[in-house]
């Protein structure tokens, strides 16, 4: 016990731990571990970035004018009710600092994305995990769980681990369904990955509510999750609110260099989904032809779920094929993806998808080990 103590909540944070990169004695290793894009940034985003290496003395741009412009022009938005952030944490957490303090909740759904909690005991709120139905966010569980305390309903849409996702005709009807008091945040960081006729990212949302916000992020179908890049869209008083609470200089400048260029790539990013697509099916269709579950429906991963010796097989007939044994046997082959015990999942593992050859190794690794 030292005599400078953290404000309350603080310290009942379990860190965020991400996926691993490296795995000991072994030079070359394939990272499946946290959904960053199959086939890395766009090269022309490469070399945007390295250009705004050469002005690194300079403070950059504060407003991010030039990437909300680009933002706002590609999926017709008002620009000046979009906020640029490093990464979409830190627009999820500046909304929890705004929103959310002692005495209040946030909510989040069951398996949902372990940024949420943090950010809830990071200001001292109090968070409300609401239990699912079929790994899916459970609207009538949300709006029976929401008090006049609820501030913030966070809702990852498509969710992350679990690859499920809520119609729009759900998201609205949980919109009006919550008190009007209670701000719902559309976490829509795999949007780009979702071809489905009933989904939507939630820009109409915004558009139609002066009590909804939608998060994006450049980490995932742009793979920049090293330069740290993502957006709110918001009603204008909830941008005014971000914009005074954010850092002045949030976004680096090679952030917003490469987030403009991989935004201008449009045919890099068009390649990047139909590849991510292609082989989230394929490995999908290949995982469920060895036997196991595949709960995820859509975005860049699939989660997959092993034989649970508690599963009613007390004499533990799944020969050890559990989810640990399985990450084990993938990482002697030199196969990193990532558990899912801190979500709740200790049975399934997630698997990024990559390149076709990674693709490839991971199947024959797992018909290997099942085999
Ligand atoms: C990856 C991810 C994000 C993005 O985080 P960044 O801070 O933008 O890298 C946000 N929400 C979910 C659900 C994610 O999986």
């Amino acid at each position: 016990m030292t005599t400078i103590q953290p404000k309350s909540g603080i310290l009942d944070i379990s860190p965020y731990v991400g996926g691993q990169s490296t795995i000991d004695g072994t030079a070359q290793v394939i990272k499946l571990a946290s959904n960053e894009g199959a086939l890395g940034p766009s090269p022309k985003a490469v070399e945007a970035c390295s250009l705004a290496a050469k002005s690194l003395h300079r403070y950059p741009d504060g407003a991010c004018a030039e990437l909300r412009a680009a933002l706002a022009h590609m999926y017709k938005l008002d620009g000046a009710r979009i906020v640029c952030g490093a990464g979409s944490d830190e627009l999820l957490d500046l909304l929890a600092r705004a929103y959310a303090g002692p005495g209040d909740e946030v909510m989040f759904t069951e398996h949902g994305f372990l940024m949420y909690p943090i950010a809830a005991k990071g200001v001292g709120a109090t968070p409300v995990s609401v239990a699912e139905k079929n790994l899916t966010a459970h609207v009538d569980g949300l709006l029976e769980r929401a008090t006049d305390k609820t501030k913030i309903v966070f809702l990852a849409n498509p969710n992350n681990p679990t690859g499920t996702y809520l119609p729009d005709t759900e998201v609205r009807r949980l919109r009006d369904g919550l008190p009007d008091g209670a701000l719902l945040v559309i976490d829509a960081a795999y949007a780009e990955y979702v071809v489905r006729e009933d989904y939507q990212s939630g820009i109409q949302l915004v558009e139609d509510y002066d009590n909804v916000v939608m998060t994006r992020t450049f980490s995932k179908i742009h793979a920049l999750g090293g330069v740290r890049l993502g957006w709110a869209y918001c009603p204008a008083a909830i941008a005014d609110v971000l914009n005074r609470l954010r850092g002045p200089f949030n976004v680096s400048a090679p952030a917003q260099a490469a987030g403009l260029a991989a935004l201008a790539d449009e045919e890099f990013t068009e390649q990047v989904r139909e590849h991510t697509l292609a082989w989230h099916d394929w490995l999908k269709g290949k995982l469920i032809g060895l036997g196991l579950e595949v709960p995820s429906e859509v975005g860049n991963f699939v989660l997959v779920r092993f034989p649970s010796p508690q599963a009613g097989d007390t004499d533990f007939s799944n020969g050890g094929r559990t989810a640990e044994a399985a990450d084990g046997f993938l990482k002697s082959r030199a196969i990193i993806v990532r558990r899912m015990d801190s979500y709740g999942l200790p049975d399934c593992l997630r698997i990024t998808i990559g390149t076709e050859k990674e693709m490839r190794a991971v199947f024959n690794a797992l018909a290997e080990f099942l085999g």
